[in-house]
């Protein structure tokens, strides 16, 4: 198995080569090629196993297929449930788009808001985000998530453990409901399932 024939385009390639990755991990071979066809994924796979490329790429690969337009808007958000994360999770997409024409930003709380609303202004395709901030700058209209394609969840099961359940459902309805989902978790209660029976459209499953 190599990147290559999971279908991901030069550009990744080449950025994935820079990382010195030579082979997929299980759960890269196993989510990457329902995502580049579209489908919605639930993943399981715990931090460590590669699962940030396994949703990263693909996301990127389909943004850069489709034209860009001159205003852009938000077409990929990743939800993350801290910061910590989402700064991981942004320099993930920041390394892998080294060789795309796509910008991204990531905004979390506890930090000045302006520098972030300020760089969203500027134009977005990719907005890696943890649910507080989101809300919170969607509110007050400095961000929109109308045009979002495909939408991220991150680490889900901490998410409720966190208490987010309530922002997540009113993330959603800030998105076209015509969108690819992707929701990644190490553990699957009973809550996880029903979450996820919310999110996703006749998901692919897949295991690390
Ligand atoms: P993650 O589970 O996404 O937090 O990734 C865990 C670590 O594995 C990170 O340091 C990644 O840079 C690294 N990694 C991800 N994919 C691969 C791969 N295919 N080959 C080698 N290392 C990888």
């Amino acid at each position: 198995m190599s990147f290559q024939s999971l279908g991901l385009s030069e550009a990744l390639l080449k950025a994935i080569s820079k990382k010195g990755y030579t082979t997929p991990s299980p759960i890269q071979a196993k989510a990457i090629p329902p995502v580049l066809q579209g489908h919605d994924v639930l993943a399981s796979a715990q931090t460590g196993t590669g699962k940030t490329a396994g949703f990263t790429l693909p996301l990127l690969h389909l943004l850069s297929e489709n034209p860009k337009e001159k205003y852009r808007p938000i077409r990929a958000l990743i939800l993350t449930p801290t910061r910590e994360l989402a700064a991981q999770v942004y320099a993930n997409v920041k390394e892998y788009s080294e060789f795309l024409n796509l910008r991204s930003a990531v905004i979390f709380g506890g930090v000045n808001q302006k520098p972030q609303a300020a760089t969203i202004r500027q134009g977005i395709d990719i907005l890696v985000a943890t649910p507080g901030r989101l809300l919170d700058l969607e509110s007050q209209g400095l961000l929109s998530l109308k045009r979002v394609e495909i939408f991220v969840l991150d680490e889900a099961d901490r998410m409720l453990d966190m208490g987010f359940l309530r922002d997540i459902e009113r993330v959603m309805k800030l998105m076209p409901d015509k969108r690819q989902n992707l929701m990644f978790s190490a553990t699957f209660s009973k809550d996880i399932r029903k979450l996820a029976n919310g999110i996703l459209k006749r998901p692919i499953q897949v295991e690390a």
